[in-house]
């Protein structure tokens, strides 16, 4: 099996494990563990904080500081 993004077989990831990572939403299919690292979880944090920043900006909690 190749990986989708860098074309290289898959091998064994750190644990073990051979059967890759998924390489969604950068791609559909497999991709290396490599890949899943440096490309797959970076973009999916991304998109995760651009959700985030999309909707319901109204309620920024700025009540930091407590009395006592
Ligand atoms: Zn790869």
């Amino acid at each position: 099996m190749n990986c989708v993004i860098c074309n290289e077989v898959i091998t064994a990831d750190p644990y073990g494990w051979e059967g890759g990572c998924n390489a969604e939403p950068i791609r559909k299919g497999k991709c290396c563990h490599d890949c899943d690292q440096t490309v797959v979880i970076p973009y999916r944090i991304k998109l995760m904080l651009n959700e985030k920043t999309k909707e319901g900006t109204d309620n920024v909690g700025n009540s930091k500081t407590k009395s006592g």
